[in-house]
């Protein structure tokens, strides 16, 4: 091979590894595993750029010394790679693993063991040896092998976690251990072909290239099919024992995780997108596009709320930043809770609740009032009058009272048949009604009676109101019911007359003046409003 294909093979390695390091290191944020990546990268370039330079020394017969030194520093290149390979096997694995002094050590002593075989070797010619091939001009000592086989164990050891890490992932994990596996036999497959290739003959040692084919397949696993390392292996199990939909997210909110539940939970949620039966798999997507931007928006990093994310799909959502030994943000966390059912029961009881107020409301208001004419009946004017005289008696203020009964009531009743009496009833109480301030109190206080709750005035001002009213209940003409049963039911006789006349007495008292309680002023109103009775009736009379 021409000396000007190996250099430039070299350098488009070295652009290549060092491009796609810079990359992995940028984003070393997102993946602790892209630290060793970048590295082992690094490392790959300088080799293959020592290996063009070494072919380069000997093809112009440069001295035994320069080819040493240049030998020393592409060892070094080598064992770096080799070591950044494992750690970034064990580091994509878990997230936690950090290179521990006694292990670099460990690492560190096989190195300096070749590098220095290789600067000695020409003491003792154990390393490299004279060439063997004919036009080569050096063979593989013994301790050229032992350096191989190190470098195949430290290897095959990231290779074996890699193996015994794949029987412990859920099926979402084993593409992208799949990818890393492959990436990580590279080197091996091509071992053999370049055991048997000497690289001195043929000019360009490939293992630099099988190399970086291997760092390039991990670059891809890692940022292209979602960051494994986000979630410790061991814990891929108990994901998929949890009830709730877990999804755990990159920093860029793309789904690297989702457990079982979260794949049962998906086809409901996206009928669009996932299909029910089928294993939804939503790794590789955007949170927002398989949760929808409603749900996930709102709930920031740190966030909890209950959402329905499709008709009848109600999710109890939230999240939570996972960060890494640093602080930095490693992934966050979605857990979703499928709550419909306890949605659709807690909307129904709701409902019920809504129900129940209202009856209970109802009850409340039909035990204070009268059925028949809407007032308040006397139970509540009782209760009312009772406070009404305490805070008359703390803000010193008039309070009078003025009871009203209809006169002759008893005979409307045996002349023009019971309804026609009740409607009397109610348009009685309708006159008392329009005649009250805010603050009056109107109530049915017996079958014809009714009294009136007057916070504010004091006597003269009582009995002008009594007397408005009695005179607007004397021009009452009650409507007579076109029909009227009669009797025990033996048959139904029209009504001669067209309307009912009526009217009323009334009795007033005032607090103070006639009575310092509730018995005492009632009293006092009904012993006036017998008094008007006495006096010929349709009178108010103010108690004395
Ligand atoms: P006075 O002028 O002295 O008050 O005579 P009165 O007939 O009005 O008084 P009385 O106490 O003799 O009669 C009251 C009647 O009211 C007797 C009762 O049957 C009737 N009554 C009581 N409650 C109701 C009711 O809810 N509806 C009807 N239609 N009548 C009722
Ligand atoms: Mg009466
Ligand atoms: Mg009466």
């Amino acid at each position: 091979m021409g000396e000007a294909v190996v250099v430039a093979l070299a350098a488009a390695l070295l652009v290549l590894c060092w491009s796609v390091a810079g990359v992995a290191w940028h984003r070393r944020g997102r993946a602790p595993a892209a630290v060793p990546l970048a590295v082992a990268l690094v490392c790959v370039g300088v080799w293959a750029g020592f290996d063009a330079a070494l072919n380069v020394a000997r093809a112009h017969h440069v001295g035994a010394a320069t080819r040493t030194l240049l030998l020393v520093l592409d060892y070094t290149a080598v064992h770096a790679s080799i070591a950044a390979a494992f750690a970034f096997c064990r580091s994509v694995l878990d997230p936690a693993w950090r290179l521990r002094r006694r292990i670099g050590a460990l690492l560190a002593v096989a190195p300096a063991l070749v590098l220095t075989a290789v600067a000695t070797n020409s003491w003792h010619g154990a390393f490299f040896t004279p060439a063997t091939a004919p036009g080569g001009d050096i063979g593989f000592g013994s301790l050229f092998w032992v350096h191989v086989s190190y470098c195949y164990l430290l290897l095959g050891g990231g290779l074996a976690c890699l193996v015994a890490a794949r029987r412990r992932v859920g099926p979402v994990f084993r593409r992208q251990l799949d990818s890393l596996l492959v990436g990580a036999s590279v080197p091996f497959v091509g071992a053999a072909t370049v055991l048997s290739w000497e690289p001195e003959t043929h000019g360009v040692d490939p293992l630099p290239f099988l190399f970086a084919v291997s760092a390039l397949v991990h670059f891809r696993a890692v940022f292209r099919q979602g960051l494994l390392q986000l979630v410790p292996v061991a814990r891929a199990r108990v994901m998929d024992t949890i009830g709730e939909a877990v999804f755990v997210l990159d920093s860029t909110g793309r789904v690297v995780d989702a457990n079982a539940a979260a794949r049962v939970l998906l086809p409901r949620l996206r009928p669009d997108l996932f299909h029910a039966g089928a294993d939804a798999d939503a790794v590789g997507l955007g949170v927002e596009e398989v949760l929808g931007e409603d749900v996930i928006r709102p709930l920031g990093d740190e966030g909890h709320r209950v959402v329905e994310a499709a008709p009848g799909v109600h999710l109890d959502a939230r999240t939570t930043v996972v960060h890494g030994h640093r602080g930095e943000v490693l992934a966050r966390v979605v857990v979703v809770r499928d709550v419909s059912d306890l949605a659709r029961a807690n909307q129904r009881l709701q409902e019920q609740i809504v129900v129940i107020e209202r009856l209970r409301e109802r009850l409340q208001e039909e035990a204070v009032r009268d059925p028949l004419t809407g007032l308040h009946n006397r139970r509540h004017l009782l209760d009312v009058l009772d406070s009404a005289l305490v805070r008359a008696h703390e803000e010193d203020e008039p309070l009078a009272l003025v009871l009203v009964d209809v006169d002759h009531f008893k005979a409307v009743n045996d002349t023009h048949g019971h309804l026609a009496g009740d409607e009397v009833l109610r348009r009685v109480a309708r006159v008392l009604v329009a005649g009250v301030r805010d603050g009056d109190v109107v109530a049915r206080y017996g079958g014809e009676e009714f009294l009136l709750l007057l916070p504010g005035i004091d006597g003269e001002a009582a009995q002008r109101r009594a007397e408005q009213i009695r005179e607007n209940c004397s021009r009452l003409r009650v409507p007579l019911p076109a029909l009227r049963p009669v009797g025990g039911g033996d048959g139904v006789i029209v009504s001669g007359a067209a309307a009912v006349r009526v009217t009323v007495s009334a009795g007033v008292s005032v607090l103070h003046v006639h009575g310092h309680d509730a018995d005492g002023l009632i009293a006092a109103a009904d012993e006036a409003l017998y008094a008007a009775k006495r006096s010929g009736r349709n009178q108010v009379v103010l108690a004395c």
